[in-house]
């Protein structure tokens, strides 16, 4: 077959998967909407550092830029708990090597561009605006944002990776009967702040941590920076008693920061002028099908399966999407036919498995890691599973550490878990036995 491929979109799944398939002898076209963000400042409060675990490192290794990636990540062991009352604990996120890596989107998306373009020759066109897809013909019509000039591009494949509101996607739902589409916004939103360094560019708290300050129904986290700063991320809801809707002045958002973060507080010197010039962002999940349209266009990345970002996966589950379809290249090789369906069938579960689990980790960070019993939940779980470790792997560890059990089956397996736990904790004096053979023998009956 020819060889000629378009990627709509040169975000971080685009920009992966264009190395996956220049490496394949596939000639590639990038057209990405934006202007060259090596060449411009990226906008203020858009920021975002993301954290990239084991599926992603997966992902890199796969292409071999793994060790250029690593260069600009922070390891993080642990999530390290602010309290209101300004007491704090940390809970490390498994065995004493496991991290998850702090990276910044846009560090990684420039560093992914340089890669494709100088080690595969991969050619990226920017500020094009994909605005329409002919699927009959395989064409799509490009605008350009600079010069309001339009072009048409044929080729042989066509791969939607254009995000959450992906054009190729709406072009798709256009032209295709019964395609299958749902968007959720949850009721919370988003704001980016800085804790900046100390004297001597000083991390002012943990460095290889995530921070986490929760509170029931919203929370803030933060992510390290090589340079010593700290992106702080606030969710909270729009509307309500504690919102969004109620921090229209400077004196209201520093008395609901002094309230809630009293701790936070002092490191964040800027905090009133961010917070006011810094947009307040939504956090949507889209669920789709098909993804793949005449065995030659296909969708991947948030284009497929945007989520929430709760459990840290949404750019993980996109490289992963490249690792999946790469398998499927070296089995069929270009016998397209075969790749797509089981692209689609393969990832569309695993899709849906980490959208429902990234909302489920919602609940869970902002509200259960500051409970007491949830807490003693995970201390027993932690315990049955070093000593027991063929027979439980923690959920969290299934998504993050496993890049070998799909989505799909670390959700079924979660849910097992959480039933035995359920009745774990019914247990009568709980609290005091948590660690004794008692607690062992009933898991290991109701295994
Ligand atoms: C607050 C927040 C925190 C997150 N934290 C994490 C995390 O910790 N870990 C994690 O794994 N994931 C995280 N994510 C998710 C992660 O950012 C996304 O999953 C990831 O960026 C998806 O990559 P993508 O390439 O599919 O889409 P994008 O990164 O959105 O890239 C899409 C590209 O397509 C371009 N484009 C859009 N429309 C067009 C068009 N019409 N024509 C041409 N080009 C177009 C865009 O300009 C963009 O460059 C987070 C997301 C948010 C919002």
């Amino acid at each position: 077959m020819n060889k000629n491929v378009t990627i709509v979109g040169a975000g971080l799944v685009g920009s992966l998967l264009s190395i996956y398939l220049a490496r394949r002898g596939y000639k590639i076209n990038i057209y990405e909407r934006r202007a060259d963000m090596r060449k411009t400042a990226i906008s203020a409060g858009r920021s975002i550092n993301l954290a990239l675990s084991d599926r992603g490192w997966r992902g890199l290794k796969g292409v071999g830029i793994d060790e250029d990636i690593k260069k600009i990540a922070i390891p993080m062991y642990g999530r390290y708990i602010h309290n209101r009352d300004g007491s704090t604990a940390y809970q490390p996120y498994g065995k004493d090597t496991q991290a998850i890596y702090s990276v910044s989107r846009a560090e990684i998306n420039m560093k992914l561009m340089d890669l494709a373009e100088e080690k595969t020759g991969v050619k990226i066109h920017f500020n094009e605006r994909c605005a329409n897809i002919n699927r009959n013909t395989l064409t799509a019509d490009f605008e350009n944002i600079e010069n309001n000039t339009c072009s048409s591009v044929q080729s042989d494949l066509l791969f939607g990776a254009d995000g959450a509101f992906a054009a190729s996607r709406l072009n798709m739902q256009l032209q295709n009967d019964r395609f299958e589409y749902n968007q959720h916004y949850i009721d919370c939103g988003y704001k980016e702040l800085i804790i900046p360094p100390g004297p001597g560019d000083k991390f002012m708290i943990e460095k290889n941590a995530l921070h986490i300050w929760p509170r029931g129904s919203f929370m803030m986290i933060a992510l390290p920076n090589p340079d010593g700063n700290f992106t702080c991320t606030l969710f909270l809801q729009f509307e309500g008693e504690k919102s969004f809707e109620k921090l229209k002045t400077r004196d209201a958002v520093q008395a609901f920061f002094e309230a809630e973060f009293p701790d936070a507080v002092p490191l964040m010197p800027s905090l009133l002028d961010d917070f006011f010039a810094n947009p307040t962002s939504s956090l949507v999940t889209v669920k789709c099908y098909p993804w793949t349209f005449d065995n030659r266009i296909a969708l991947i990345g948030d284009a497929a399966h945007a989520i929430v970002p709760f459990y840290g996966q949404g750019m993980n589950c996109g490289f992963e999407d490249c690792v999946v379809l790469n398998d499927l290249i070296e089995k069929h090789g270009e016998d397209w036919t075969k790749i797509m369906p089981q692209y689609q069938n393969l990832r569309k579960p695993d899709g849906d498995a980490i959208a429902d689990l990234a909302i489920a980790n919602f609940i869970e960070m902002r509200d259960k890691t500051a409970d007491p019993v949830f807490l003693l939940q995970k201390k027993i779980e932690a315990r049955f599973s070093e000593k027991y470790p063929e027979k439980w792997t923690p959920l969290y560890t299934m998504v993050t550490y496993s890049p070998h059990i799909r989505y799909s089956t670390a959700q079924s397996e979660g849910q097992r878990q959480q039933q035995i736990m359920d009745k774990v904790m019914q247990m009568p004096d709980i609290a005091a036995k948590w660690d004794s053979d008692e607690v062992e023998k009933e898991i290991l009956k109701l295994l």
